[in-house]
């Protein structure tokens, strides 16, 4: 098994001249055509673009000499806008959406040095948790070609997990970089809210939405941040709070650090597989001299009806915009009403109006007290709970997700078993605080559906997830950094990253 170029390795290899930018990024273009069809990672593939900015930079090697991200491919989720690029968000009522400049993280990642090779699929506006809710059809998970792979953010997953990309920007409203990422066996990080500018990110949930990196490597993602962080002219909620060093924090050294563990959270409703790998992962961490710490997050079972009141309360107000008269589909009608309703009828999902309704009906006069400011109050007390624990700790362990990828198809008819599959992320994003996904191992082998080819040994990955406190983003890079030094997860590839 050869594990693929990581984000650093690819961007030395340039830097040193020991490979061209050209000669990655037609390697990059190649494995998208080789593995897209079956992966269906990627929507849009900026490949013309992609070579011109690459012998721009072979050209200017010495100008290039200290961009941290010379030379490397990336993929960005197609909710991120892109100059001259469609952007779809994964629905038709954007299905033809050029936009006429490019998000900050965007501009940031091109004067690193960085190619963008593609848009990658999503959950139509990221709502989802495993892709299936793209209007243009479900991302797979390269382990195991008939699960997903996790969402919203799959299509940025895949790319890294199958070694088309050694970085992948994501967005986070509740959890679709870290869960996405915990699925396909790469490293995910969402940042702290407003550490990173969303300016040019299609809103969904805006007290929640994050752009942030999935990548090989703790180490990866810690140069990518450095890169897309800090402060906006374009967008007031991004922090003026100073960007640390990340790469310079990775010392490996955990010692003294405490780590705590919501060991009463965990005994129920996870799946057995998942609990012996985070176990065995927590028990890595205080073999390298941390202190583990029994900690108790007493309003996290209400973290999901919190996140699905307040997300859809945001997305109702968010998705006003899509009505046929600024952006995208227009539905041609005589009468304006129909208009409006025509584009939005036809433009739009099953979970995408099914969020609109019940965002409205929560913010509706007789019904805001009981449902929104309710949910908000209780999104207090898990902010609260975080803060208490981390008076405590330095860290917060757990699963990413409580269960491992699922088949295509198997929960789409039940909202509500999808919905329980974020119990662990949501409330980092309802807090605010910095949180990574660091793979941990892999499930029993599962069978694969007759007539599927089986990937890999069979077995699914697992994601560890460590939770910051809010800009100490340097922390949990380190604490998972460490953790890789001593465990080869991160290495594995699915057998479709090979070939
Ligand atoms: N799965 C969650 C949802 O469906 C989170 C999505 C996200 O983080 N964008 O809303």
């Amino acid at each position: 098994m050869n594990t693929p170029a990581t984000l650093a390795e690819t961007r030395d290899a340039v830097v040193s001249g020991a490979r061209s930018a050209v000669e990655i990024c037609r390697e990059a273009l190649g494995r998208i055509e080789a593995a897209n069809p079956s992966l269906h990672a990627f929507h849009t593939v900026t490949g013309e673009r992609a070579l011109v900015r690459a012998a721009e930079i072979d050209s200017n090697r010495n100008a290039f000499r200290g961009a941290p991200l010379a030379g490397v491919p990336v993929g960005l989720k197609d909710n991120i806008c892109t100059n001259g690029v469609r952007t779809t968000a994964s629905s038709r009522i954007l299905e033809y959406f050029v936009p006429p400049y490019d998000a900050t993280v965007v501009t940031r990642l091109h004067a690193a040095g960085a190619i963008i090779v593609g848009k990658t699929n999503c959950d139509e506006f990221a709502m989802g948790s495993s892709t299936e809710n793209s209007a243009f059809g479900p991302s797979r998970n390269p382990w195991a070609l008939d699960r997903i792979p996790g969402g919203s953010s799959g299509g940025s997953a895949v790319a890294v997990a199958a070694g088309i990309t050694p970085l992948s920007l994501g967005s986070e409203t509740g959890g679709s970089i870290r869960q996405p990422a915990a699925m396909c066996g790469v490293f995910g990080l969402k940042p702290t809210y407003g550490r990173v500018s969303r300016y040019g990110l299609l809103a969904f949930g805006s007290s929640l939405d994050q752009i942030g990196p999935l990548t090989r490597t703790a180490r990866d993602a810690a140069i990518a941040l450095g890169v897309v962080a800090g402060a906006d002219q374009a967008d007031s909620t991004a922090s003026h709070e100073a960007v640390a060093d990340y790469a310079a924090a990775l010392t490996g050294d955990v010692r003294g650090l405490r780590v705590g563990v919501p060991s009463r959270l965990l005994e129920t409703g996870v799946d057995a597989d998942i609990l012996r790998a985070v176990n065995t992962a927590i028990e890595a961490l205080r073999a390298r001299g941390a202190t583990i710490v029994d900690i108790e997050l007493p309003h996290a079972k209400y973290a999901i009806p919190v996140y699905y009141l307040v997300a859809t309360a945001e997305a109702s107000s968010n998705l006003a915009r899509y009505d046929g008269v600024r952006y995208g589909l227009r539905d041609r009608q005589n009468e304006l009403d129909a208009m409006y309703s025509g584009t939005r009828e036809k433009g739009f999902g099953a979970e995408v109006k099914r969020r609109i309704m019940l965002g409205t009906y929560v913010l509706s006069a007789g019904y805001y007290d009981a449902y929104y400011l309710k949910a908000q109050q209780v999104r207090t007390l898990i902010l609260r709970d975080y803060a208490q624990a981390f008076e405590r700790v330095d860290v917060v362990a757990m699963p990413t997700s409580p269960i491992p990828p699922f088949r295509i198809g198997e929960r789409v008819s039940d909202p509500l078993q999808m919905y329980l599959a974020d119990v662990f992320t949501v409330s980092a994003n309802l807090a605010g605080l910095p949180a990574v996904s660091v793979p941990c191992g892999f499930t029993k082998p599962v069978a694969p559906k007759p007539g599927v080819a089986a990937a890999g040994e069979g077995g699914l990955p697992i994601g560890l997830q460590l939770i910051g406190r809010a800009f100490d983003e340097a922390t949990i890079l380190r604490t998972a950094d460490a953790y890789e030094r001593d465990t080869e997860w991160w290495k594995q590839a699915p057998p479709i990253a090979n070939r």
